[in-house]
Parts: structure tokens; sequence; C-alpha cells
């Protein structure tokens, strides 16, 4: 809203000015960003939500419906890393670059190419006085969280990223994910230290619906990741911690929250599609919690990206101009847990259309599948007959892990479902945008000018 000033006024104020009006903007010259939400889809490159649209349209109307990633799209970021690692990134210098502003070396941990430790927007917000969160659903020192939280100079220093949680001086006030692994250790019990600190700590998604009000959380749920969401008790548990996270971060200076999807990188570098669209369900879930969210606090800002794309996912392949993906819209477990299944069942043509949810399969394609795991079996029975010092060097095979993929190729056969590689690709990512100042990352960015902006949002006051 404008409003025009009397003249004198303004030429009594602003004596260089000679304009016999001015006008003043009455709308706060700063912004007043209380909360900051960022979320990390890690891996989600634009073919991911591309190909949610389609899984998740509603095939009885004629049109296809947007999905709430669409709705909030804002622009595209780059993803190279510091120019010593090229440029394709891994998830430690992506985060690093999202959370501090400075690209860094593949595999670096909130430092910079020469190893020195990186302020991070997390580490700003809590020297701000506000409160600050962490909610994953891979262990909560795995590269994304870590290079929010922490730093080091190796992403797999995984029990010296734990023990710098607490000896830096714990600066979550929720931190949510997996890692019992690394946090109950012989040499050392993080949980018991955590606790002596007067946190709150829970290990199991039922307590999340009964925490203490004003006392700080650690909840870990997993010995490393948490399960997948296709197979997990509670399909949708980065909703489910993230709407337990936030009134235990809200208060009267605000609060800054990493969230981050971990486990579509994960369905990715398995070329796991089935998998890849059950993650993207559990962060659309996620999403429509916040939205709400956002519309009853007006001054949060909730910003979404990926810190790159993973697999080289295509929608469609092999020339053929279609993509299927009605036909796992219904399956209900993953292609790992099937393959677990059928490692002590019978594979047969019907069997293997009954679990996956009626797709139609072949005698030649069950037979295919079922040899694969013979002669996985045979691998592993000359394995297992061999002496100890026979087996040093050896690969263990893996009957399950083989008909895993055997499974998941056959439902990459059905639906036309491309890859291109098992790792990270470096093509830029969406960016995604609500609440206050959403418009503040639109355009095509670098991800480093997201940790900046939300810098300056910070001090703005
Ligand atoms: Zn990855």
């Amino acid at each position: 809203m404008k409003k025009i000033l009397p003249t004198l006024i303004v030429s009594a104020l602003l004596t260089s000015c000679n304009s016999t009006q001015i006008q003043i903007d009455e709308t706060p010259a700063k912004p007043n960003v209380k909360n900051i939400i960022m979320i990390i889809a890690d891996g989600m490159g634009p073919a991911y939500t591309s190909a949610y649209r389609y899984y998740a349209d509603d095939p009885k109307t004629e049109e296809i419906e947007t999905t709430i990633f669409d709705k909030y799209l804002v622009g595209s970021s780059t993803t190279y890393p510091a120019s010593v690692s090229g440029y394709v990134t891994d998830s430690a210098a992506s985060a690093t670059a999202l959370a501090s502003g400075i690209k860094t070396y593949n595999g670096a941990i909130g430092v910079d190419t020469n190893k020195n430790k990186l302020e991070t927007v997390l580490h700003r917000a809590k020297k701000l006085g506000k409160k600050t969160g962490v909610v994953v659903t891979s262990q909560v020192n795995h590269a994304t969280p870590a290079s929010y939280i922490s730093h080091n100079e190796y992403r797999r220093n995984y029990n010296e990223l734990a023990d710098s949680y607490i000896d830096n001086g714990i600066n979550t006030d929720v931190l949510l994910g997996g890692g019992w692994k690394y946090f109950i250790r012989k040499d050392r019990n993080l949980v018991n230290e955590y606790k002596a600190q007067s946190v709150h700590y829970i290990d199991s998604y039922q307590e999340l619906n009964n925490l203490p009000k004003n006392k700080a959380i650690l909840g870990l749920f997993a010995d490393e990741g948490l399960v997948e969401a296709i197979d997990d008790v509670d399909k949708y548990r980065l909703s489910t911690m993230t709407k337990a996270a936030i009134p235990q971060l809200e208060n009267s200076k605000g609060f800054f929250m990493l969230i981050e999807a971990s486990q579509i990188d994960w369905a990715g570098h398995g070329n796991d599609i089935n998998s890849a669209m059950a993650e993207m369900t559990d962060l659309e879930k996620t999403l429509e919690y916040l939205e709400v969210f956002v519309e009853k606090n007006p001054d949060t800002l909730v910003v979404l990206t990926a810190d790159h794309s993973t697999g080289g996912l295509t929608v469609a392949a092999n020339g053929i101009y279609e993509w299927k993906p009605q036909l796992i819209r219904d399956l209900q477990q993953s292609s790992n847990s099937i393959a677990k299944y059928f490692n002590k069942h019978e594979l047969s043509p019907s069997a293997l259309s009954e679990k996956l949810a009626g797709i139609e399969v072949s005698k030649i394609e069950a037979d295919n599948i079922a040899s694969i795991k013979t002669i996985a079996k045979k691998k592993l029975s000359t394995y297992l007959s061999l002496s100890q010092e026979q087996k040093k060097g050896q690969y263990k095979p893996n009957v399950i892990k083989e008909i895993n993929i055997a499974i998941k190729k056959l439902i990459d056969k059905k639906t036309n479902t491309g890859w291109t590689s098992g790792g990270h690709t470096a093509i830029d990512v969406p960016v995604f945008a609500f609440g206050t100042e959403k418009h503040r990352f639109s355009g095509a960015i670098d991800n480093t000018d997201i940790a900046k902006t939300i810098f300056k949002l910070l001090e703005e006051k």
C-alpha cells in the first residue's frame, strides 16, 4: 500500500529532495520471516516431479491433475560442486553449499576446499536465538543433515560426526531420524550423553504423539536409515515426524528447520521407481501439512529443492512413447521385500503377478527370474563351501539382491521406465517455495544462493 505524504513534511525530512511528492511504502521496509523450513529432497531431479505427476494422476478424469510440487515451483538451481570435484556433486558438497553458501569438494561436510569449518544457516539461526530442528529419513549423521549441523573433512566418518553433535555443543532442539548404530556404541553411548544434558530421547514413532513441551528431543528410529517408506509401519513417517517436530519448535523468536526426504536418492541409486514414488508420496504428505501450517503462520517460509538428481531417471524409455505408472500405483511393498518372499517361495507367473499387484507376467519372464535365483543360489553354495582362507577377497553372493534387481528390471520393462546411472547426474534441479518471501528464490539460481538468501532473511528484521 502506498501513501502520499504532504510536501511540507517531506521537504522537512529530505532536504535534498526536489520532488513535491514522495511515495512511502507502508509495508515493512524489510521482511519479517519468523520461521524458515528448508526441505531437501535428496536426489529429486526434475524427472522425479514429472513422474510423480503422472503416477499421482487420477485416471478416472480426463485432465492430468497438478501436484503440490507444480503448485509451488519457482525456478531451478545448478548443483555443481567446487571445481576440484568437477561438475557432478555428491550430497555432502551440495548440502554444504545449501547450508553455508560455499561450494566445496565431494565428501566435505560443512568445510570448504581448505577444510576450514563453515558457518551454516542452522548455526546462525541458533546464534540469533531461534530454535532449530532436523528431521530426516536417513541416519541423522548422514551427509545432508550433518552438513547443516557439523563439520568433517569426510562424510563417512559417521562416528566422528555423531560424536561432534555432542562435543561441539548440542545445536538442535529437535533431531529425528535413524542412527542407533552410531549413537549407541561400545566405546561411547551418545544417547545417554544426550539424556544427561536433559534431552528427551525416544526410539519409536508412537512416542512422537507424546513429546514433553519445552524439552529438546532426540528421536532415533532405526539402526541406520529408516525403513523405506513403502515397507515402513508408517508409510508417511517423514510427515509424522514433521508434524511432531513443529509444535516443539514454535516459539516467539521463531525456528529454522531442515527436513530431508533422504531416501528418494536411495531409490534412485537402486533404480527403483516403485520405491521412489513411495518416498515422494511421503514428501507430498509433508508438504500438504506444511501448506496448512503456513496458512496459519504466514510469517513462515518453506523452501524445497534437491541437492542433485539420482539415477538418470527417464519417464519413458527405449524409443517407446509410453509410460505406465498405473501398473505400480497399487503396489504396497518394495521389490526388495518381494525378493525376500521369492527367495523362500517358488517363482511362477501367477505368484509373481499376485505380488506385483496384478502386473501381467509371462512364463518367459517368470522363468528368467527363476533362473537368476537358481544361479545366485548355486554361487552362494559354492562360496559357502570355501575355506575361510579361500573366501578372503571374494564377494559373498546375495540371492535376494539378485532377485530384487531382476524384479526392478521387470517393473521398468512393464512401466517403460528408464535409468542411465546408478549414481548422480549433474542436471539442474527444481526449486519450490511458499510462504513469506518465496519470490526471493525464483528464477535460475545456484545452490549457494539458497543459503545466501536464508542468511539475509535471518538477519533482516
Ligand atoms: Zn546419492
